[in-house]
């Protein structure tokens, strides 16, 4: 074989390989709009049980606010009641002070991610959940583009097919947002859009208690729960992150079914 037949062949099979993800994207049981702590636990339940999972992420890393750890520390610190999940998907941990664990963010992050897509949910990596798609008052789909090259170029973003979307997009809320933008979703009376401050225990409570459906077919785990109900932002620990997209993850498998 010469030189530049194997080039092409690599980039056959890269091509191929890519091809048939983003072809069985096109129609999901659901789709995950961010590949944080999370969108990835709700990924591992809901791809396990045999659903078909896209997820959707905007940066070149899947991980979100994991790699960071605190203040750049890359270690992650989950409570007591995270604790069984943290050894579900294999990380190691240690028992520190105050009933708190610390594990590797590294190694957390890249067992999450390994976990999701063994379980065989797909990854499309640098693309960006631009808009919702809206029948009959329901959310049934998403508009994706690439990463960047939408908000640079004219270019038209294509439609992916879905039962149910979680929004797992961190303080931005933004799959939200665009609904928010255009009226159509308020905040509950007397709370508001956008954080409160921190407030660790009371923040780690409401990110699972308030993860939930948002909008018919458009649910919500993870930071953006504080962000859409006025949660306080909660401490460097990253138990109800986990926790968060594990409610969702179970609550949409039982709806699903
Ligand atoms: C400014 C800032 C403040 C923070 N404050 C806190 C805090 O108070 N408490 C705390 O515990 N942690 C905080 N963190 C750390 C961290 O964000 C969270 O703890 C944790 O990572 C949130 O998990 P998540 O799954 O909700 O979302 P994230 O880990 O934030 O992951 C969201 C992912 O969604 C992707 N994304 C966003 N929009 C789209 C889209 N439209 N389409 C596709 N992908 C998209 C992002 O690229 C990201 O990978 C903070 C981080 C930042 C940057």
């Amino acid at each position: 074989m010469i030189a530049n037949d194997i080039g092409a062949s690599i980039s056959e099979a890269i091509m191929n390989g890519h091809f048939d993800d983003l072809r069985a994207s096109l129609s999901s049981d659901v789709i995950i709009a961010g590949a944080g702590p999370s969108g990835l636990a709700a990924a591992i339940v809901l791809a396990s049980a045999g659903r078909s999972v896209t997820i959707v992420e905007k940066r070149l890393s899947p991980g979100g606010g994991i790699w960071g750890g605190g203040m750049t520390m890359s270690k992650i610190v989950v409570q007591e009641s995270a604790v069984g999940l943290l050894s579900e998907i294999g990380v190691r941990y240690q028992k520190v002070e105050g009933g708190l664990y610390v594990a590797d963010a590294i190694e957390f992050a890249c067992m999450l991610c390994a976990r999701a897509l063994q379980a065989g949910a797909r990854m499309l990596n640098l693309h960006v959940v631009e808009d919702v798609c809206l029948q009959d008052g329901r959310v049934t789909g998403a508009v994706v583009n690439k990463s960047i090259l939408g908000e640079q170029f004219p270019v038209d973003p294509l439609v992916f097919r879905a039962k149910a979307i979680i929004d797992a997009t961190g303080h931005e809320a933004s799959v939200v947002q665009t609904l928010k933008e255009r009226g159509l979703i308020q905040s509950p009376e007397g709370s508001q859009f956008g954080e409160g401050p921190m407030d660790v225990e009371a923040g780690e409570k409401f990110v699972v208690d308030e993860a939930g459906v948002i909008f018919p077919g458009l649910y919500v785990a993870g930071m953006s729960v504080c962000a859409c109900f006025g949660g306080p932002r909660m401490g460097p620990i990253f138990g109800g992150m986990l926790l968060s997209g594990t409610k969702i993850g179970e609550l949409l498998l039982s709806e699903l079914r």
